[in-house]
Parts: C-alpha cells; sequence; structure tokens
C-alpha cells in the first residue's frame, strides 16, 4: 500500500495562548477602536506598531486593515495616482496589481527568471523605456532577488520602491530585514501569512513625511497624536487638510493577537525553514523535476516550496497534480489555463492590460508551489516529498517509455 498524506495544507496553527488571553481582554473592556483609549493607556494598535518597528529596525509602523491595503496607502503616500505607471513582478499575487489598479494607475509587469526573483535587466529596462517613478517589489513566495543590485537600478532610474513583504516578514537580504531596502515595507498579517488575525497590514518607513501621510490616509481623524511609531505632530501640520482620510485601520482586538505572534515569530520562521529543507532535501535528484537553489545571502522563511516541472506537457502537470492529490498532496499549479484559488498570474489580470511575457510564461507554466504549514510535522514533510518523488518519477518514467 502506497503511503498516503492525511494532513490539512490550509491549517494554521492555532492562536496561542497569550494571544487568546490577550483577545478577551479586549473583548471584556469593549474599546475595540484603536483611538478608543481609557486613562493613559497606548492601545494594543500603539504597542503593536512600536514592535514590529522595533523586529525590523525601522522608525516609524502604521498598522493597517489588510496587506492590500498596506500597498496601496504607501502608493498613494508616494504620489501614485491615475494614469501613472507602476514597475512590478510579472510573478506574484492578484493583491498586488489590484492595490495598483486601486489608485488608477497602471502595472508595467516586469519579468520573472529561473530562480522566481524580478529579472533584473528587464527591470532596468522597463524602468528606463516606461518612465515609471515607483516599482512595487513582490518579494513572492518568499525568493528575495540581489536587493543591493536592485536597489542600484533603481537609484539610477530615480525609481522609488516600495516592498511587498507578504511572504518574507522575518526574512532579509545580506542581513537587512526585508521591507528596509526601499521606501516602504508592507506586511499582511493575513491568516495565510507569518502572523495571523484573519485580516491586517502592517507598513514601515524611516521617511517622516511619508509616514505622516499614510496615518493620515489610514482614517486617523485628526488622533494622530495617539501614536506611538509616528512622527511628532508638527509633521501633520502642513498635510493634515490636504489628505483625505480612506479609513483602513486595524483595530484594537487584532493588534492584541499579533503581539504574543511577533514574539514568537523569529521561532517560526526557523521552524517553517526547516520544513522546507526536509521537504527540499527529499526533492532534490528527482529527475524531471528542479528545485529552486536559495543563494547565501538570502535568509527566507519556508512557508511554502516552489519547485519546476521545466518545459512537460501540460497533460504530464495533471497528471502529477491528479496523482499526488489522490495520495493527499495538494499542489498548486501557476500554469493551468484558468487560475485556481491563489494561482492567478498576470495572463488573467486583463483590466492591467498586460503584454505577453514569455520568459515569464516558460517559468509560470511548469511552476508548481505547495504551503508549509507549522501544524506539519516534520516527519509529515518527508512524507509529501516522497509522495511527490514517486509520482513525479512514474509520470516521467510513463513519458519517456512512451517516446
Ligand atoms: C497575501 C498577499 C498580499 C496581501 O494580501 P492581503 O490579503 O491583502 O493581506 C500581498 N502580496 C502577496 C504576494 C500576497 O501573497
Amino acid at each position: 500500500m502506497a503511503d498516503i498524506f492525511t494532513g490539512s495544507f490550509t491549517q494554521q496553527e492555532p492562536i496561542p495562548d497569550d494571544g487568546v488571553d490577550a483577545a478577551l481582554a479586549v473583548l471584556r473592556h469593549g474599546r475595540l477602536h484603536r483611538y478608543n483609549l481609557a486613562g493613559d493607556e497606548a492601545g494594543e494598535a500603539a504597542l503593536l506598531e512600536e514592535e514590529f518597528a522595533a523586529f525590523v529596525g525601522g522608525k516609524y509602523c502604521l498598522a493597517v486593515a489588510s496587506g492590500g491595503y498596506a500597498m496601496a496607502t504607501a502608493l498613494r503616500a508616494l504620489g501614485v495616482g491615475h494614469g501613472d505607471s507602476v514597475l512590478s513582478n510579472a510573478f506574484t499575487l492578484a493583491p498586488v496589481p489590484g492595490a495598483i489598479a486601486s489608485v488608477g494607475a497602471v502595472p508595467i509587469f516586469v519579468e520573472v527568471k529561473r530562480d522566481l526573483t524580478i529579472d533584473l535587466d528587464d527591470l532596468r529596462d522597463k524602468a528606463g523605456r516606461s518612465g515609471a517613478k515607483v516599482l512595487l517589489l513582490s518579494h513572492m513566495r518568499g525568493h528575495v532577488c540581489d536587493m543591493d543590485r536592485l536597489m542600484d537600478i533603481c537609484k539610477t532610474a530615480g525609481v522609488r520602491v516600495i516592498e511587498d513583504c507578504a511572504h518574507t516578514m522575518g526574512a532579509s537580504w545580506r542581513g537587512v530585514p526585508s521591507g528596509r531596502h526601499g521606501v516602504a515595507g508592507c506586511y499582511s498579517t493575513q491568516t495565510y501569512k507569518h502572523m495571523n488575525s484573519g485580516e491586517g497590514g502592517l507598513i514601515v518607513t524611516d521617511d517622516a513625511e511619508l509616514a505622516a501621510r499614510m496615518v493620515l490616509l489610514s482614517g486617523s481623524y485628526m488622533l494622530y497624536d495617539r501614536h506611538h511609531a509616528a512622527p511628532p505632530p508638527e509633521a501633520f501640520e502642513g498635510l493634515k487638510l490636504d489628505t483625505p482620510n480612506i479609513s483602513g485601520r486595524m483595530d484594537t482586538l487584532r493588534a492584541a493577537i499579533l503581539r504574543p505572534q511577533l514574539r514568537g515569530l523569529a521561532d517560526r520562521c526557523a521552524a517553517w525553514t526547516d520544513r522546507y529543507r526536509v521537504v527540499e532535501a527529499g526533492l532534490r535528484g528527482t529527475p524531471g523535476l528542479a528545485v529552486i537553489e536559495r543563494p547565501e545571502e538570502e535568509r527566507f522563511v519556508g512557508s511554502s516550496i516552489q519547485v519546476l516541472l521545466e518545459d512537460w506537457a501540460p497533460d504530464d502537470i495533471r497528471a502529477v497534480l491528479a496523482r499526488c492529490r489522490a495520495r493527499g498532496v495538494e499542489l498548486k499549479w501557476f500554469g493551468a489555463e484558468e487560475p485556481a484559488a491563489f494561482t492567478s498570474t498576470y495572463r488573467h489580470w486583463r483590466y492591467a492590460a498586460p503584454e505577453p511575457m514569455p520568459k515569464t510564461d516558460r517559468i509560470l507554466a511548469g511552476l508548481i508551489d505547495m504551503r508549509l504549514p507549522l501544524t506539519f510535522s516534520l516527519e509529515d514533510c518527508a512524507l509529501i516529498a516522497r509522495i511527490i518523488r514517486a509520482e513525479v518519477g512514474a509520470v516521467w518514467q510513463g513519458r519517456a517509455a512512451a517516446e
């Protein structure tokens, strides 16, 4: 009998007990709005902002309603508006082009390389040709590009960088935390990311004016002096009457759930990467399958793993997915004609009128993705790798025999 895996690829860990206790305390006092404070309490949202700013080593931090809202707010605060072009990876998730569209701007997609990072030659080329002044860089699936070279290219081209760190909270490049290379870093605390408040987002920046604009945009009702990880009230003076209130605050309940998770984040990131390494080791050397080599400068968080079935026939990939699914292993495929769940690709974002990108198409056509929730044990991960290896092998051999 072949082994079958019975775990769930969408089951995250429960909220830790101290998070549950903190949530109950908020429910019991009822002050769920971040600015609804008693006496001289700071409030959970302001404390979370202070603690997260310290965690990534940033000056200012703003907690908001979602990762998508965080990116849109950073774009708007940088002055991106109707008809402007914004550079972004072709390989990313729908909320990234969605954030660009939400401010009326137009994404200019940049090709992805075989290591799943942004193609820096294509970036330099398109930065020059498009006249775009902002890059919304998505560290998609946790793969961090050569950030030193990227920042050089963007500086030369006069392009400012917003980092989408939805998959890189806790990661770094050459010791610099993800989100700390560009002018702003945006993070998500949605259930499938590295901290879980259901929905939520965080933005970090060292730029006082940008921070003040973002606080005002998020809907601060002129109560910005209740923030702790924000610039002093003077920074708001010249901006407060010119900045629209586009409500997207984080509430006290979510912040209360997140603060204990932040304290355990470094350990959880290490646990993810342990799981990643077990799956990677189990898959390495499988004929027909390529693992993604990770550069030494990158400290990544292995909350998901990607492999390539390069230049495989779509029917053979479908066969692998079906055979793995029959044994309990849920793989996602970025090459499917129709988007399934989170696997939509740039071709499906018709509102952005994307141009064809043959290099990216070739990568996505063979790109397989799998989540690694922390509810999986290391033994689970070894079993999952054995199942994938066997099923890829079976289809690969069948194909060789047919040829
Ligand atoms: C999840 C995600 C976001 C933000 O998503 P929200 O659901 O809006 O919090 C941004 N970028 C990527 C790549 C993501 O996967």
